[in-house]
C-alpha cells in the first residue's frame, strides 16, 4: 500500500464545528487504507498489543451492533428519559398518559411530586397554559397610515412588549424580520368592571424601513367589556406627521422643541394635536430606520474640512473628492470617496506591470455600507490601495460613480 502524496488527518478544534466535519470527511475518504496499513504493520513488526487493539477497532463489529441498537432497537441512551420529559410540554401532555408512574420510573425525583401531580394534570387539561393563543386575523393594512386611520375611535390598546421575529406575513419568506406586538385593551371604561379580555397581536413587516410601505396585520381575540368609544388615537395623523417632518427638516429633531413649535405655529393647520409622548414616540421610531440615525446635514460641514487644497493638504493627509451625499435611500444613493496624495501615487505601479483591483468589504461601519477599495498589485503581488469609497448601495450606478470620479 503506497500513496503518492500522503496527507495527515486534520486535527479537530473543540470549538470549531467545521474542523470536525473536515476530520470526518478525511476519514470517510481514507478509511479504506487503514486496515491494510495495520495488517502490513502486524506482518512486518509482529502483533504488538497496540496493533492488536487497532485492528480490533477497525473491524467495527462493536460499532456496527451499537449503531443498530441505537437506531433500530430503541437503545439510544437516555431515550426513555427524553420521552418521559415530554410531560413538561402542556400541549403534548394533554394526549399522553396521566399516570405519574409512567414518568417516575424514568425520572426518579418525580416520586416526591405525587401530591402536586393531580394539580398539574388539572391545570394542563383546563387549558390554563395554552401555548399559542388562537388569534384571528382582523384586518390587513398596506401601511402605517391606513393602520392609524383604522384605530381612530377604537379602544386604545397598550402594547407592553414587542419582539422581532422572522417575517411570516410575506409569502416568499426571504430573510427579513417583522415586529410582533401583543396588546391589551387600556380603555378606562373596560377596566371599571374587571380587566378587559380583549387581546390583540399586531405584526408589522420590516422588509422596508419606510412606514409608508410596511404591511400591518392585526389579529384579535375576545370581546371588550364596554362599548364606549373614545376619540383617542395612538399615532400621529397624516397631517401631523407632515408637520413633524417639516420641522425636523427645517430645524432639528428634538421632540420637545418640535412639540412646542407645533403648538405655537401649526395649531390651526393640524387636525389632531399630538401629545408630547406621541411626538417622542414618532421620532424614536423614525430614528430606528437606519438612514435616519444621523443627519446628512450635520455631516457636510465636517466633510468640508477634508477638501483638497493645493499647497495646504499634506501628502499623507486624507482628502475627499467624490462627495455625493444622498440619503442612502433607494432613489438617492450615498457616495463618499476619499484618498490621499501618497495613495494616489500608487497608480504609478501601473507602468511597472501592476494590476488594478476593485472590491468591496462589509460591516466596517454601523450602517453596513460597503467600503469599496480600489487598488493595485505590483508584480510581486503586493497590494497598494489607491482610494476608497463608502456607498449606500452596490449597484452598477454606484460603481459607475466610483469609476467616474
Ligand atoms: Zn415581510
Ligand atoms: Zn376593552
Amino acid at each position: 500500500m503506497y500513496h503518492q502524496k500522503p496527507v495527515l488527518p486534520p486535527t479537530p478544534v473543540i470549538t470549531r464545528w467545521n474542523t470536525w466535519f473536515e476530520d470526518v470527511k478525511y476519514h470517510q475518504t481514507y478509511i479504506g487504507y487503514l486496515p491494510s496499513f495495520i495488517n502490513d504493520e502486524i506482518r512486518l513488526f509482529n502483533d504488538t498489543e497496540i496493533l492488536m487493539q487497532l485492528s480490533e477497532l477497525l473491524v467495527f463489529s462493536d460499532s456496527k451492533s451499537k449503531l443498530h441498537n441505537y437506531l433500530f432497537d430503541g437503545g439510544m441512551p437516555l431515550m426513555k428519559l427524553f420521552k418521559a420529559a415530554r410531560f413538561l410540554d402542556p400541549n403534548q401532555f394533554k394526549i399522553l398518559s396521566q399516570n405519574i408512574n409512567d414518568y417516575s420510573s424514568n425520572i426518579n425525583s418525580l416520586e416526591r411530586c405525587k401530591e402536586e401531580w393531580p394539580i398539574y394534570c388539572n391545570i394542563v387539561n383546563d387549558g390554563i397554559m395554552p401555548k399559542s393563543i388562537p388569534f384571528q386575523l382582523k384586518a390587513v393594512f398596506a401601511n402605517h397610515i391606513d393602520f392609524n386611520d383604522y384605530i381612530i375611535g377604537r379602544h386604545p390598546i397598550h402594547y407592553p412588549k414587542f419582539n422581532k421575529v422572522n417575517c411570516t406575513l410575506c409569502k416568499n419568506r426571504s430573510k427579513h424580520k417583522m415586529q410582533q406586538k401583543y396588546g391589551f385593551c387600556s380603555n378606562k371604561d373596560c377596566f371599571l368592571k374587571e380587566e378587559c379580555p380583549y387581546r390583540t397581536k399586531l405584526c408589522v413587516c420590516l422588509k422596508h424601513c419606510d412606514r409608508l410601505v410596511q404591511k400591518h396585520y392585526l389579529y384579535s381575540i375576545g370581546k371588550h367589556n364596554s362599548n364606549s368609544v373614545l376619540n383617542v388615537r395612538r399615532g400621529l395623523t397624516e397631517k401631523a406627521e407632515e408637520i413633524v417632518e417639516d420641522l425636523i427638516y427645517n430645524y432639528d429633531s428634538k421632540p420637545k422643541l418640535i412639540h412646542v413649535r407645533m403648538k405655537k405655529k401649526y395649531k390651526h393647520k393640524i387636525d389632531y394635536m399630538p401629545t408630547l409622548e406621541q411626538v417622542q414616540h414618532y421620532i424614536k421610531n423614525r430614528r430606528n430606520c437606519i438612514s435616519e440615525n444621523n443627519k446628512i446635514d450635520e455631516l457636510k460641514p465636517i466633510l468640508d474640512n477634508y477638501r483638497y487644497q493645493y499647497g495646504v493638504t499634506k501628502n499623507d493627509e486624507l482628502f475627499l473628492f467624490g462627495v455625493d451625499l444622498g440619503e442612502g435611500t433607494e432613489k438617492n444613493h450615498f457616495h463618499l470617496v476619499f484618498t490621499s496624495y501618497s495613495l494616489l501615487k500608487n497608480i504609478e505601479f501601473a507602468n511597472k506591470g501592476g494590476m488594478f483591483h476593485l472590491d468591496a468589504t462589509y460591516k466596517i461601519v454601523k450602517y453596513n455600507y460597503p467600503l469599496i477599495v480600489f487598488g493595485i498589485t505590483d508584480i510581486k503581488h503586493k497590494f497598494f490601495p489607491i482610494c476608497f469609497m463608502f456607498t449606500s448601495h452596490e449597484q452598477e450606478e454606484d460603481y459607475d460613480f466610483f469609476l467616474n470620479v
